[in-house]
């Protein structure tokens, strides 16, 4: 990666090249796309954008780093990914500005982001060394049977711009931990940090092309390496629409899929709830990276007797939120990621109030300049609008009254998504019928999410298929093989 002159004043942003066989390397065509920051909607640097030239010359390498990788013990790739880990943290302060920059989150925001991926490849790290296989009572006497685990092989991973760090490191790890190489989509909008990630894998002494990172044109690059012969797995992060369609793509082609999807995810607050600790965990949890997160806490379904006093202590909480660019001081709300979030705000927000409802804090963009969406909630939007049925992925919380938990649970597993839900309450009985009823792949119980690298991650239902943490995130990647052998 070289440094070019940003045209944003407030810093230097560098131009953004692929990484093809332990090489940075501009597209052969020359083409590049401009990064925008969007806390000011200026240029502030550029991507190499890859074409079908580059994408073959990835795959190549790709090809030829799993053959040197899978043969590569697990404690040597669990050091080298230690020492990747080491880098990272070293380098934290300055990738988490490049990720303030074109992502727009707050510092303090994205330093914790790349702190967490250290602990996320650690953790991962670890585990490879633990990937084992078994030996089976045979049937016979002289007979050995085995089941080996093996690496399934190249990886496709298309990953979006909420974490652009984040996003990637779960699926890198995984497919590291195991023997896999990957090729890395990474977002085009936020490219910097996740190619900061991926130089200190380089600088690590990752062999050539066990990782491959390039941009482009999302669906021009997935159509191409999804049906390639060498790409044996495919991992997306991102909306459910464009999610359907590449598991389509990758069921078409016998292709193992792991898919994290959309979300919309209920918060239930019973009327025996600690409505401080509720809306403490909420408040945070709705507004962290502008509530551009996929568990992010959307829907609130609150038990009636203790409505107003939860949506008194959300809107005071959420009203005292600073927000402004993340690079100031003491900001805890940065811009959306780019202005086609601003404009879903406010049709959520327009369509809402069309249908009956109050906002009682925010509704409205900030300025001219820059993404800047007020941090927002919705108090009775109708069941029919668009905020309690499109995912908002944005700064906006809505809440409904109820009258049982039994209607909260019905209400919260009415849409196909299933990928996070909260619950809020003090009686073990209510909480054992929350686990056992709701229709979700994550839930979180009088606490904030905690989306830890050792416990399970992902969805059900529309949200997607498959784990991208807990043990359950290596076997993603891995093959089984089962070996009789008669010793004669
Ligand atoms: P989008 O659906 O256009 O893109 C989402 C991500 O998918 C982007 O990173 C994009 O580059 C990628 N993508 C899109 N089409 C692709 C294709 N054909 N092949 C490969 N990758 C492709 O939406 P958007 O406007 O960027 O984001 C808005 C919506 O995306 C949100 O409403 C949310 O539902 C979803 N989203 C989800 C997550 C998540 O963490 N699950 C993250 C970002 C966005």
């Amino acid at each position: 990666m070289t440094a070019t002159p940003a045209t944003d004043s407030t810093s230097t942003y560098p131009h953004v090249q692929l990484l093809i066989n332990n090489t940075w390397r501009d597209a052969l065509g020359g083409e590049t796309i401009p990064v925008h920051n969007p806390a000011t909607g200026q240029v502030i640097g550029s991507v190499a954008h890859a074409r079908k030239a580059d994408l073959d010359d990835a795959l190549a390498a790709a090809a030829a780093g799993f053959e040197r990788w899978r043969k590569t013990p697990a404690v040597e790739r669990s050091r080298l990914m230690r020492e990747a880990s080491r880098l990272l943290r070293e380098r934290a302060d300055t990738i988490a500005r490049l990720m303030t920059l074109e992502q727009g989150k707050p510092l303090a925001e994205a330093r914790g982001e790349t702190l967490f991926a250290c602990d996320t490849i650690e953790t991962f790290a670890e585990e490879g060394r633990r990937v084992y296989g078994r030996i089976v009572q045979p049937r016979a006497a002289s007979v050995l049977q085995q089941v080996f685990k093996e690496p399934v092989g190249p990886v496709a991973a298309f990953t979006p711009w909420n974490f652009p760090v984040n996003q990637i490191v779960r699926k890198l790890s995984a497919a590291l931990a195991t023997g896999c190489s990957i090729i890395v989509k990474a977002p085009e909008e936020t490219p910097a940090s996740p190619a900061e990630l991926l130089r200190c894998f380089v600088d690590a002494g990752i062999p050539p092309g066990v990782i491959g990172l390039v941009y482009g044109t999302p669906s021009e690059i997935s159509e191409y390496l999804i049906p390639h012969p060498v790409i044996r797995k495919i991992t997306f992060t991102g909306s459910t629409p464009v999610g359907k369609q590449l598991a389509a793509l990758a069921g078409a082609h016998m292709k193992r899929a792991t898919m994290e999807l959309g979300g919309h995810a209920p918060v239930i607050v019973a009327e025996d709830a600690d409505i401080g600790r509720a809306v403490k965990a909420m408040a945070s949890g709705k507004f962290r990276n502008a509530g551009q997160v996929c568990i992010s806490p959307t829907r609130f379904l609150v038990a009636n007797s203790v409505r107003q006093a939860f949506i008194d202590g959300l809107v005071a909480a959420t009203r005292a939120l600073k927000v402004g660019n993340g690079l100031d001081n003491g900001v805890q709300v940065g811009p959306l990621a780019n202005a086609r979030r601003v404009s879903a705000m406010e049709r959520i927000t327009a369509d809402a109030v069309a249908g009956g409802a109050d906002i009682a804090a925010g509704g409205e963009r900030i300025g001219s300049t820059g993404n800047f969406f007020a941090p927002t909630v919705i108090v009775n939007p109708s069941a029919s609008s668009l905020v309690f049925n499109e995912e908002p992925f944005g700064p906006v919380a809505a809440v409904r009254g109820f009258d049982t938990l039994d209607e909260m649970i019905a209400e919260a597993n009415r849409l196909p998504y299933g990928l996070a839900a909260y619950a809020f309450t003090s009686s073990l009985k209510s909480a054992q019928q929350l686990t056992e009823n709701l229709q979700t792949g994550m839930l979180w119980i009088n606490q904030p999410a905690m989306a830890l690298p050792e416990m399970p991650f992902g969805g059900v239902k529309d949200s997607g298929h498959g784990s991208e943490g807990g043990p359950e995130a290596l076997e993603a990647y891995l093959n089984t093989k089962s070996v009789s052998t008669l010793c004669v």
